[in-house]
């Protein structure tokens, strides 16, 4: 038989404080006021422990039926007496059904959160890609490389942009309606080159130290242009730039995010682009080498030998690594490539080595 305990009960909406006795029985806590004034009777599935019981302070109850009411009892026997009557109150953590429950809620909303990040975004950057007017892609793609390149200086040696600008020309020639392009050579040993939004392509000075001749500079070039060209580097920019609200929307730091990712070498391309986008831009890039007159096995020799450096972890980045480490397999796209000789080269010697020193 559970004994009965005195105690004090507020209703939580007058500060009158009753004196009450309270037990708990089979069907649930009593709690009678001393004067007759009145009876609770809280059910022990509604019943919540304010805090934890301790030694040195009276323990508080609430019930979810009268939520601002508490009822405090000073005897330990009271707990043990709950204890046995009901034991989930005294459970802690996870284990209390409604924060299980609100746990459950929260990754709910993570998850459908995640499911709009990695698919309602991409699945709207596509089309919303097309809708940014030229100019204002040229204005984020432009302040997109000055961040990226983030104290990388581009290469200015009037000779090798001369060339570079040659060879940009003699591969959009044939393009219709134009595309608006502007490739330029950043003075970084990292083989790499990547398109960012408004046309702005950025090869490394790396890439053309490795490069045997213009024609694989020429191929690589292709394929940033076929990114370009289908606009690639917008939707992923849309993304980034959507998932950066998103963030400043919930924790008020998607600025500060953006930032540090820009910093570190852009969450451009560290998201990347997908498998389809890759295979769109090496059928475009392959297909431009053609229109162009040059041979589409360039891009296979260079990739075949810079194969074995980057298995030896060499500096080699983003998009160029991403042939070696991730999809479409570099195998897949060395074969996609076929290897059509033409005997024409996309720069003449003197352009060719003008461009291999424009960074001097
Ligand atoms: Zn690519």
């Amino acid at each position: 038989m559970a004994g009965a305990y005195d105690g004090d009960f507020s209703d939580g909406h007058t500060a009158a404080l009753h004196e009450v006795v309270a037990q708990a029985q089979n069907d649930g806590l009593h709690i009678n006021s001393k004067t007759g004034d009145f009876t609770e009777h809280w059910k022990f599935a509604d019943i919540r422990a304010i805090d934890p019981p301790r030694a040195d302070t009276p323990f508080r109850l609430t019930s979810q039926t009268m939520p601002d009411a508490r009822l405090s009892v000073a005897s330990p026997e009271f707990v043990d007496d709950l204890r046995r009557q009901a034991p989930q109150l005294f459970l802690t953590g996870f284990a209390q059904p409604t924060l299980r429950r609100n746990l459950a809620l929260v990754i709910l909303v993570l998850c459908i959160l995640g499911l709009f990040l990695w698919q309602g975004i991409p699945r709207l950057s596509a089309p919303l890609a097309q809708l940014v007017p030229a100019q204002w892609a040229q204005k984020f793609g432009e302040t997109y490389r000055g961040r990226l390149l983030s104290g990388v200086p581009i290469c200015k040696d009037a000779s090798g942009t001369a060339a570079l600008a040659v060879l940009t020309k003699r591969l959009t020639n044939s393009l219709s309606p134009p595309l608006k392009l502007n490739v330029v050579v950043a003075d970084k040993a990292q083989v790499n080159a990547f398109a960012l939004p408004g046309g702005h392509i950025v090869i490394m000075r790396g890439l053309l130290e490795k490069a045997e001749n213009s024609d694989e500079v020429a191929a690589v070039l292709a394929h940033e242009i076929g990114h370009v060209s289908r606009r690639h580097p917008l939707q992923i920019g849309i993304h980034v730039a959507g998932i950066g609200m998103l963030v400043d929307l919930f924790t008020g730091e998607g600025s500060t995010l953006m930032g540090i990712a820009g910093d570190v070498g852009g969450l451009l391309l560290l998201l990347g682009y997908s498998r389809d986008m890759e295979r769109e831009a090496d059928a475009y890039g392959r297909n431009l080498m053609v229109t162009t007159g040059l041979s589409t096995g360039a891009i296979a020799r260079f990739f075949a030998r810079l194969e074995p450096a980057a298995k030896n972890g060499e500096e080699i980045g983003g998009e160029i690594g991403g042939y070696f480490s991730s999809h479409p397999p570099l195998k897949e796209r060395i074969k996609a490539a076929e290897n059509t000789e033409t005997g024409r080269r996309a720069l003449n010697d003197t352009d060719w080595m003008a461009l291999q020193k424009i960074c001097r």
